[in-house]
């Protein structure tokens, strides 16, 4: 899996390793989500840590 990324079509929105998607369009790699279970728990640890000083 490494060295893999997943590209997303600007055109279909479909998922695929290859740049140029099957409908034509041009595939891009697709950005991480903005937030994740993990950020928001470190988040929300945070908060609580500088509640509790
Ligand atoms: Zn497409």
């Amino acid at each position: 899996m490494s060295g893999t990324s997943i590209l997303r079509c600007t055109s279909c929105g479909g998922y695929g390793l290859s740049a140029s998607c099957s409908c034509g369009g041009k595939r891009l790699f697709s950005h991480p989500p903005k937030y994740s279970p993990e950020d928001k728990y470190a988040e929300y640890r945070r908060q609580a840590k500088e509640s509790s000083n």
